[in-house]
């Protein structure tokens, strides 16, 4: 494998007119090509300010960031971003959402429409192309909104806590079929979240942050067979032992 991904010792403070925050202090660590990562840690540590910083939204007061070699000085388009909202367009059907990026972008780079197409078919959403968002399930809005991320044809998927408004129900199958998708379309994907089983069943490696100003307080590798889903990583005999490790490093 080949290192995708460099943080090279970033450094972020907010400025406003009377305060400033420091948000990140001397954060470094590397993902590999396909490579699936997470980063947890308390509320306002600066889990999404680093996601921004890796998209090229918020330049580091300090440090670099390299993808692919290139160091990252404005917004990337080897970077696709997935939010809490999945901000799908209710007033387009299912198929204009995919193709909205390519359209905008005039296909430059991006997935052609027989390709979209056949994502839309692999994952469960043939027969509904022409339907609006407002008629699929929670699940099905999801995997919509990552094939639209998808068709821009990113190196790197970010993903801010896109399961969190999910019930937990449909938050297990969703985080299955996300990450099955992400391993079969090998991308490279870099996950925030406050769950620590979400973390364990989703990934290869896990960075732990302390609380603001964040700094790397450890990094897990998490090694199930290669084969298992989320969901059969929970059932797993490791799968405790992780949690507790974690459980205890976020105390
Ligand atoms: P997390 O995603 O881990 O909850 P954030 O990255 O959103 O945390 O925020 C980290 C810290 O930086 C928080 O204390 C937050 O209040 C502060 N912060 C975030 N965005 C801004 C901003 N635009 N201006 C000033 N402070 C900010
Ligand atoms: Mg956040």
């Amino acid at each position: 494998m080949n290192t995708l991904l460099e943080l090279k010792n970033i450094n972020l403070t907010y400025q406003t007119l009377k305060t400033e925050t420091e948000a990140i202090k001397d954060v470094s660590f590397s993902v590999e090509n396909g490579e699936f990562i997470s980063i947890v840690g308390p509320s306002g540590c600066g889990k999404t300010t680093i996601l921004s910083m890796i998209a090229g939204l918020l330049p580091p007061s300090s440090g670099q960031i390299v993808i692919d070699g290139e160091i990252v000085s404005k917004v990337s388009t080897n970077v696709g971003y997935m939010f809490q909202r999945d901000n799908l367009f209710e007033w387009l059907n299912v198929y204009q959402n995919v193709m909205i990026g390519p359209k905008i972008n005039h296909k430059k780079n991006c997935l052609s429409s027989d390709k979209l197409k056949s994502l839309l078919k692999k994952y469960g959403l043939s027969g509904f192309e022409k339907a609006r968002p407002s008629e699929l399930s929670g699940g099905m809005r999801q995997r919509v909104s990552l094939i639209r991320t998808l068709a821009l044809n990113p190196k790197i998927l970010l993903l801010d806590e896109p399961f969190s408004a999910l019930d937990y129900q449909t938050r297990l199958s969703v985080q299955n079929d996300i990450h099955q998708i992400i391993k079969s379309e090998h991308k490279t994907a870099i996950l925030v979240t406050h769950d620590i089983s979400e973390a364990i069943s989703m990934s290869d490696k896990i960075i732990v942050l302390t609380k603001r100003p964040g700094t790397i307080k450890k990094i897990i590798d998490i090694d199930f067979d290669k084969n298992l889903t989320p969901l059969e990583r929970r059932n797993n005999i490791l799968f405790n032992s992780y949690f507790k490790s974690l459980w205890e490093e976020l105390q």
